[in-house]
């Protein structure tokens, strides 16, 4: 039998026709034609304001921190239980990041500790939308509302999900994407800076065009273009936007077949589930599932090392995930002490397993099988 990867990324047979029309154009920097393809589909598809694609999910993240003018000391709430990404794009404008635990029954933020983490300094609140399932986010913007915070969401792993109907991404101040090549849509690297509120449009472009009124200036809007505010080099460039773009138009096969793949799981897995042996993702009434990731909770990280190693023999490649942030090199010491329980129960505990569009009913019977076996 073959190795099962844990990821492989999915080329739908489009990316070197649009790559070649982007270097033939004559036009290879970025906000070109497939640039602007991408960004209206974003925007008609997700009903948001107004998208800036950008090289990364965490030069979106980071231009969220220069919009919402983060200065040294201000606090922004952030789950530990993330990517690091998360966090860092606020600890590079000086903030001072306060780690909000996970709820029991999902890795997302848990939105009755927030209220209790908000001070006088908090300028943002960053629900991070684990594997696609949507945060609580009514009463996010709610307090956010009450307290006048921003509410950035980290969907980069959200694409094509809802809560209560409306697309994740679309429903805070700011919105994030990611297109790196573990994601449900890949451009290699990539990433996408949604804007919903309508005041910060010229500004995002500003900040996205290394602080100059460019936009604006092909637009015809202004004589001449100008240094007009800080910013940085965050645009994509056209060869990623084309790749971006080709895998955009098969974006409802990706996620139907994605979708499959994790119903075959969770049918498979249903068993193991209902014996008590080991735990499978909840998805709460409010939120759809882009089948983003497939996990399973294991009792305790001895069993989880065990079970890796198990199928580790037998070539199948499952992962952990993220390791607190609070309690990382880097931050345990900023950190302010409290415990973050169910923070620290998924970092010993989530194993996530192979998913990806071309995986086979074979591969997936022999994943479920010997995962069974282990627990047996
Ligand atoms: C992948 C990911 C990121 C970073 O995305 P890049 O495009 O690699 O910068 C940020 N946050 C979360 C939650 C992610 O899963």
């Amino acid at each position: 039998m073959d190795a099962v990867p844990f990821n492989r990324p999915f080329l739908t047979g489009k990316e070197l026709e649009y790559i070649t029309e982007a270097v033939y154009s004559g036009k290879l920097s970025g906000n070109g034609k497939f640039g602007k393809l991408c960004q209206s589909w974003f925007e008609m598809r997700f009903g948001i304001e107004k998208a800036l694609l950008t090289s990364s999910c965490t030069d979106a993240l980071e231009m969220t921190a220069l919009l919402t003018d983060i200065e040294p000391g201000d606090e922004v709430i952030v789950p530990s239980y993330t990517f690091v990404s998360t966090a860092n794009a606020f600890v590079l404008r000086g903030a001072k990041i306060v780690f909000a635990d996970s709820e029991a029954q999902t890795p997302n933020i848990d939105v009755s500790k927030i209220e209790g983490l908000i001070s006088p300094r908090t300028k943002a609140v960053v629900p991070m939308h684990y594997g696609g399932v949507a945060c609580d986010m009514d009463p996010i913007l709610e307090l956010a509302k009450k307290h006048e915070i921003c509410v950035i969401e980290d969907a980069a792993q959200a694409i094509g999900a809802t809560y209560k109907g409306r697309a994740l991404g679309s429903i805070g101040n700011l919105g994030t994407f990611s297109f790196h090549e573990t994601k449900n849509i890949i451009s290699g690297e990539g990433g996408l800076l949604a804007v919903n509120d309508d005041d910060m449009i010229k500004r995002a472009e500003i900040i996205w065009e290394k602080g100059t009124n460019r936009a604006a200036f092909w637009r015809g809007e202004v004589d001449k273009y100008n240094w007009v505010d800080v910013g940085s080099s965050y645009l994509a460039s056209e060869l990623t936007a084309a790749f971006l773009w080709a895998q955009l138009q098969f974006f409802d096969r990706i996620q139907e077949k994605r979708l499959a793949v994790w119903n075959f799981y969770r049918e498979g897995l249903r068993p193991l589930e209902e014996a008590g042996k080991i735990r499978l993702s909840y998805i709460p009434e409010y939120a759809s599932n882009n089948a983003h990731l497939f996990y399973i909770l294991c009792a305790d990280l001895t069993e989880r090392t065990a079970l890796i190693k198990h199928l580790k023999k037998k070539e199948i490649n499952a992962v952990f995930h993220y390791i607190s942030l609070h309690a990382s090199p880097f931050y345990k010491d900023k950190h302010d002490g409290r415990e973050l329980k169910n923070s620290d129960r998924y970092s010993d505990t989530l194993l996530r397993l192979p998913l990806y569009y071309d995986i086979s009913d074979d591969m997936l019977c022999i994943v479920i099988d010997e995962i069974k076996k282990f627990y047996r």
